[in-house]
């Protein structure tokens, strides 16, 4: 999947464990500076306002074992790639992924037990026991 390009926004950049560098021009920055980057320069947001971790807009991705990688592009017709992760590439619709109730991270949706993720899930079931 390509993103905007933070320095010359073509759709032209790629990510790819850990990094993300673009074909068309020089940019190459690991996966976290690349999320701000696309906040600050495609989403337009100031740099104070981007807000990393829980409920905000730079989040950690379920693919991904770095924090804080993955954007969620809350800007009007983002949806079709609503969180866009610049450690992995991969892209999600919104439906797609969802909050764990317990641990609080973002999860996709098919590996979620109710409003649970599977993980949490299985460690609530073997506390009880
Ligand atoms: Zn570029
Ligand atoms: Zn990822
Ligand atoms: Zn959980």
């Amino acid at each position: 999947m390509m993103f905007t390009c933070p320095e010359c926004k073509a759709k032209t950049l790629t990510a790819e464990d850990g990094w993300a560098s673009c074909s068309a021009c020089s940019y190459e920055e690991a996966a976290e500076q690349a999320a701000i980057g696309f906040c600050t320069n495609v989403l337009g947001m100031g740099a104070k306002e981007i807000q990393v971790g829980q409920d905000g807009h730079i989040l950690n991705c379920p693919n991904c074992p770095d924090e804080n990688t993955l954007v969620d592009n809350r800007s009007p017709g983002g949806d079709d790639e609503r969180y866009l992760c610049f450690c992995c590439g991969e892209t999600w619709k919104s439906h797609a992924l969802a909050c764990c109730v317990e641990c609080g991270l973002l999860k996709k949706t098919t590996d979620m037990v109710g409003e649970a993720c599977a993980g949490c899930f299985r460690g609530k079931v073997n506390s009880d026991d």
